[in-house]
C-alpha cells in the first residue's frame, strides 16, 4: 500500500491535503519515511503527529434536526397530545393547561390526557333543496 493517499487537515496551512509519503534513504538503504503535506510541504515527524481527517470527531446533531421527529410521532402518541385534551386551552398568547395549570405545547403527551369532543364539522350548504314528497 506504499503511496496510498491520505486525506489530512494540515496543522501547518490549515488546507484540507494530502499525506505524502517518502521513503527516506541512508545511502541505498531504505530508513524510514518522510510525512509531509502536500499543500504547504510541512514536514511531520511521526505519523503521530499527522492530524488525519478521518479523525475528526463526527457532527453532532443539532436542535434543529430533531424537530423532524415530531412529524413523525405515531397516531397513538398523536391522539394523546394536549391539542387533542378537552384541558387544552389556547389563545393568542399562550397555549395552556387548564388541568395543570401551565403553559403547554400542542405536541405534549399528558397522562391525565381527556379527549377533547370531536368539533362538529361545519354544515354543509345543501346543493339542492329537499325535494318534499
Ligand atoms: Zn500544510
Amino acid at each position: 500500500m506504499s503511496g496510498s493517499k491520505l486525506e489530512i487537515i494540515c496543522g501547518a496551512c490549515g488546507e484540507d491535503a494530502l499525506l505524502r509519503r517518502e521513503p527516506v534513504f541512508e545511502g541505498f538503504k531504505k530508513t524510514g519515511e518522510r510525512l509531509s503535506c502536500s499543500a504547504c510541504g510541512h514536514v511531520y515527524d511521526s505519523e503521530d503527529e499527522v492530524p488525519f481527517k478521518a479523525s475528526r470527531r463526527a457532527q453532532v446533531f443539532t436542535d434543529a434536526d430533531r424537530t423532524v421527529d415530531v412529524a413523525v410521532f405515531r397516531e397513538e402518541e398523536r391522539a394523546r397530545c394536549c391539542r387533542y385534551c378537552v384541558n387544552y386551552v389556547i389563545n393568542p398568547f399562550t397555549q395552556w393547561c387548564s388541568l395543570h395549570r401551565r403553559d403547554v405545547e400542542a405536541t405534549d403527551i399528558c397522562d391525565q390526557f381527556k379527549r377533547k369532543p370531536p368539533e362538529k364539522p361545519p354544515e354543509k350548504p345543501k346543493d339542492k333543496p329537499v325535494r318534499p314528497l
